[in-house]
């Protein structure tokens, strides 16, 4: 495996160039790359379609290997359960992914785009790690492959639904059926890896996770969302503040795109019922928790435009903020959202599944030492 590349950081347009290199049709990486991501088979021994010589190729070249589960954490409740996975990669960095597992079937999975995060955004245990080296495609969407191949070990999910057959099935094997990129990174500081796994994931016949239930959260990197009309996958922001002067205390990016500029990009996106932009409020006390705050927020931004995402702040056991934040008390938080409520937004309040093994919002930091 040490010479070989993974397979899962190639893109549809290389695995078709490596396929005419080696004397065979570009169509025949559609069929690889729908063995390995809709079949979820790996072994290109049991790639039937492919002719035999093509997959003695892909042997000698490429490894299907994924990183390893170190360790888990898992937290229910009546409305499901939250499962938290640290990842070793191969270069001994470590990462984590956290499943939501709701009971009406949803699978939601938050995953990674980078080892640590140089954003330094102060509410956030990610921001603590300092900056790591940006994920691989390959290493992003292995995220999905390993949870869902967890799941499926679990019992959790339907029915396997490959046996071997080429087109034996028009289902899937994936059992991730929402993905969210919140967990350690920032998405849009790796655009061209983040992008390169988009492609896969939400093609149809490869992960076929639909583009409207993935969901890209950024701090604000405004110049690599210059295209959002035309943005298919759907766009959180975190915001954090009402006014710049302490946004700019709690989140450094807000220096380079103020507030200003998030309205104006904002605007320039037509109404949209079914895509609007969300944006990710992390309330603390006494900081931008305040009535004062919601009124300058229902100033700003138009109801048919943004709905509001609530986070009451995120403290685990071991939290170490770069300040020393509290979490607001939930009259606090109530009485925001109602004030939000009532002038006509969209307001979910995300009182953070998988907050006590500190997979909530802001808190994966990639040090849960937990046995399976
Ligand atoms: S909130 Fe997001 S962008 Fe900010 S430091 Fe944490 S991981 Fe990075």
């Amino acid at each position: 495996m040490e010479n070989k590349k993974s397979l899962f950081d190639k893109s549809q347009r290389e695995l078709e160039e490596f396929c005419v290199l080696s004397g065979f049709k570009r169509y025949n990486a559609r069929q690889i790359m729908r063995w390995v991501y809709f079949y979820q088979t790996f072994d290109f021994a049991k790639m039937t379609d492919i002719p035999k010589f093509l997959r003695d190729e892909l042997m000698n070249n490429f490894h299907t290997g994924l990183p390893a589960i170190l360790a888990t954490t898992y937290e229910e409740d009546i409305k499901g359960y939250s499962k938290k996975y640290l990842i070793g990669l191969k270069d001994n960095k470590t990462i984590e992914s956290v499943l939501i597992n709701y009971n009406d079937g949803r699978k939601t999975l938050c995953i990674s785009s980078q080892t640590g995060c140089k954003m330094g955004c102060a509410f956030c245990e990610t921001a603590g790690l300092g900056g790591g080296r940006n994920l691989s495609s390959g290493e992003i969407l292995s995220q999905i492959l390993l949870i869902s191949a967890d799941i499926k070990e679990a019992g959790l999910g339907p029915a396997p639904v490959h046996s071997g057959r080429a087109h034996g099935s028009a289902e899937p094997a994936s059992k991730i059926t929402n993905v969210v990129f919140m967990g350690m990174g920032e998405p849009l500081d790796n655009m061209v890896e983040v992008e390169k796994s988009l492609n896969i994931m939400s093609d149809n016949n490869f992960l076929a996770i639909a583009p409207r239930k993935i969901t890209i959260s950024t701090c604000g990197l405004l110049d690599k969302l210059k295209n959002i009309e035309k943005f298919k996958y759907k766009i959180a922001i975190s915001l954090n503040a009402s006014d710049d002067i302490t946004r700019n205390e709690l989140m450094p990016v807000n220096k380079k795109f103020p507030l200003e500029d998030i309205v104006n990009l904002i605007n320039r996106k037509k109404p949209s019922i079914h895509n609007k932009i969300t944006l990710e409020y992390v309330l603390i006390k006494g900081v931008n928790d305040g009535i004062l705050n919601a009124k300058e927020l229902i100033k700003m931004f138009s109801p048919s435009k943004v709905k509001f995402n609530l986070i009451p702040l995120n403290k685990g056991k071991n939290s170490i903020f770069l300040k020393n934040f509290e979490r607001p008390d939930n009259d606090a938080v109530n009485n925001f959202k109602l004030k939000l409520l009532k002038a006509g937004f969209t307001v979910t309040t995300r009182f953070s599944k998988a907050r006590s093994i500190n997979g909530g919002c802001g808190q994966l930091t990639a040090k849960t030492i937990c046995s399976r």
